[in-house]
């Protein structure tokens, strides 16, 4: 199996690349953010519950996240592999994510990770608001936040993997292609 977790800043094009990568590696997408989206519009109490988190811009608790994500990748038995995005985005979840696939007999490949500096995030999700109908997107406030939430609490995740000698960092500046050919390479 090929797991791949692919990793950034909100804005920094995990969802853009990773529909490229699913189709090339033939790898399922699992996006912790989609996820929660999809159980906001079913009304579930899952929704519900991710939705007071997300609004603020701050991370659904890992109990709930890290349970989810189990049932997601559980519902896949004959899948070639993962791209996970969004997710692990603390260090718990990031030991709850190996300890799972180790009892499946499985493991993390390589952490891939866009690097975008700070303003061209801002531009993009704010972008990206006009057409997402995303409310986390077009709120400057709430962008700040998440912003914030991710370099304290989600980029040490990246020495987890780097201690495993699992880390890449990518540039993630330039084109859609220009970038999608820097993962290919990074991947091999
Ligand atoms: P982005 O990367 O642009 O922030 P996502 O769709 O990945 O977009 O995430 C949107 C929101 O969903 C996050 O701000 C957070 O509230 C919640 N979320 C997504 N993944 C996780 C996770 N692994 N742990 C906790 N919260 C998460």
């Amino acid at each position: 199996m090929r797991n791949l977790v692919l990793f950034g800043p909100p804005g920094a094009g995990k969802g853009t690349q990773s529909a490229f990568l699913v189709d090339h590696y033939n790898l399922v997408h699992l996006s912790t953010g989609d996820v929660f989206r999809f159980n906001i519009k079913g009304g579930t109490e899952l929704g519900n519950l991710a939705k007071s988190y997300m609004d603020k811009g701050q991370l659904v608790p890992d109990g709930v996240t890290i349970s989810m994500l189990e049932a997601e990748v559980d519902k896949h038995k004959d899948a070639n592999g993962f791209i996970f995005d969004g997710f692990p985005r603390t260090e718990a979840q990031a030991k709850a994510l190996d300890v799972f696939l180790e009892k499946r007999g499985d493991e993390i490949e390589a952490m891939l990770a866009l690097e975008v500096d700070e303003e061209e995030l801002k531009k993009r999700l704010l972008a990206r608001a006009e057409t997402s109908g995303r409310s986390d997107d077009a709120d400057p406030e709430v962008i700040q936040k998440r912003i914030n939430v991710y370099n304290v609490e989600t980029a040490p995740v990246a020495d987890f993997y780097k201690a495993a000698g699992k880390f890449k960092a990518i540039d993630g500046h330039g084109s859609v292609e220009d970038i999608t050919n820097r993962l290919v390479e990074a991947i091999g």
